[in-house]
């Protein structure tokens, strides 16, 4: 008897009266700085497309001679017969890039963070991890049975404060988790301070740097670049989901002993397929361009730059940083529902951008989170200010 669907309904229905239910856009074409959507073309500021690779005929073209050469699918893991040599070049190429001796494969970063704990650390080790991590950290910090320690989001009293209970507590490996850019708000982990109390605690770090590899950096390298720290960063994990072509996959980035262990262990690893041949030719295509990106990266944070002033010139309240990730604040208890008219508008007016509000940001800190991509011109940026203006001034005007 099916009891479920009944419950799942009450369950959807109290989603929706909650204003919480996500529904999808469908875009008609491919994902670019102005996208179809059936309403017509609209100016995309909402994707972590960053380099503006995942439109890119470059990547798609690698992919498609890909399909030729390499086929459509493997049917199998990567130690039983799933690995090709394009792979293992793919891994060598990332940790090439990231200046890490090795690199291994996942089919997305989700599962990267799902398996690395559990596969690395027990019951006698410690996890300090930030409190704004993302989901897939969580998770897989969940599945492992080292202690759990959780510090104030960037706050390294508290981080000390986690650190010191841990050793307290004997355990025997400690490593301090933290995004590298933390996705709400476009701020960065204060990764210097992380590493000077690592050093001092004798703990490892670990960076999810996926919303920073390839544009974050001077070479693209992400926030241990930004930060002078990279030989000081033990883990790094990210995706190629997001600036690297943003079709799908993973890594971790890491010493040779870390990734040969994953290797062993990792259950994403051992059970689930790797990324598509045409996937890991694309990818590579799109890493390639991205360490030679120069050009990109500096009219990326030319845009941000002007998009902040622009948008600061015009009253609105940024959250404070320098990444594409740009946090609009909607203050207060009218902020959230301010938030989704304001978005709502905008897409009228051909600028896509979204809203978010309680829960995925906490109360009272409602914002329109804008990404900028090195795809935009100086004329998009324009618009989409010209856009929030008209936008507000509507709104403001009808209260
Ligand atoms: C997007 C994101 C992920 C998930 O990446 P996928 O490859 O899409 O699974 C993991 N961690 C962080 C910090 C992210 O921003």
């Amino acid at each position: 008897m099916d009891t479920l669907t009944p419950a799942l309904e009450a369950a959807l229905d109290e989603i929706r009266e909650a204003g919480l239910y996500k529904s999808e856009r469908e875009i008609l074409g491919r994902q670019g700085p102005a996208v179809e959507t059936g309403a017509g073309t609209a100016l995309n500021f909402c994707a972590n497309n960053y380099l503006g690779l995942a439109g890119d005929p470059r990547p798609a073209e690698a992919a498609k001679a890909a399909l030729d050469r390499w086929g459509f699918g493997m049917s199998s893991v990567r130690f039983i017969c799933g690995t090709q040599d394009q792979h293992r070049a793919l891994e060598r190429e990332i940790a090439s890039f990231l200046g890490t001796e090795d690199a291994i494969l996942f089919s997305s970063c989700f599962d990267a963070n799902g398996g690395i704990f559990e596969a690395l650390f027990t019951a006698a080790d410690a996890i300090v991890s930030d409190e704004l991590n993302h989901a897939s950290l969580i998770d897989g910090i969940r599945l492992c049975k080292a202690a759990r320690y959780r510090y104030r989001n960037a706050d390294l009293d508290d981080l000390r404060a986690q650190l010191t209970a841990a050793r307290d507590a004997g355990a025997e490996q400690v490593v301090v988790v933290t995004d590298g850019v933390f996705s709400m708000d476009g701020s960065y982990a204060p990764l210097p301070g992380i590493c000077d109390l690592a050093e001092e605690f004798r703990a490892l770090v670990m960076v999810d740097d996926s919303h920073a590899t390839g544009f974050v950096g001077a070479g693209g390298r992400g926030t241990p670049e930004l930060f002078g720290v990279a030989d000081r960063v033990d883990i790094l994990t990210g995706t190629l989901g997001k600036a690297l072509g943003g079709a799908s996959g993973g890594y971790v980035a890491a010493g040779r002993a870390v990734v040969d262990m994953l290797r062993q262990r990792a259950r994403p690893y051992l059970f689930s397929n790797t990324l598509a041949p045409a996937v890991v030719a694309g990818s590579r295509e799109a890493l390639r361009i991205a360490a030679d990106a120069d050009d990109a990266r500096e009219h990326l944070a030319d845009m941000s730059a002007l998009f902040r002033s622009l948008m600061s010139e015009a009253g609105f309240e940024l959250l404070p940083g320098s990444h594409p990730i740009h946090a609009v604040m909607f203050p207060g208890e009218d902020g959230a529902r301010a938030a989704g008219t304001i978005a709502a508008r905008m897409l009228d007016l051909g600028v896509y951008v979204t809203a978010f509000s309680f829960p995925v940001v906490p109360r009272g800190r409602a914002r329109i989170r804008v990404q900028l991509s090195a795809a935009h011109s100086r004329e998009d940026v324009l618009a989409c200010v010209d856009a929030f203006i008209r936008a507000r001034d509507e709104v403001v005007a009808q209260a």
